[in-house]
């Protein structure tokens, strides 16, 4: 597990993120760093999101 500091420091999850913002952190954070899977529950929502 290696966790990219600098990207974190760059990109921090908005504290009133909404369910689209959750999801695109989550796709650039599991482009740009390895330190924490994708969590089920988003995974769920890029699914349904790309569903549409
Ligand atoms: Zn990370």
């Amino acid at each position: 597990m290696k966790i990219n500091k600098e990207w974190h420091l760059n990109h921090k999850m908005p504290k009133n993120a909404n369910r689209e913002e959750r999801v695109k952190w989550h796709i650039e954070h599991h482009k740009n760093c390895s330190c924490r899977p994708i969590p089920e529950k988003i995974l769920e929502l890029i699914t349904q999101l790309n569903g549409k």
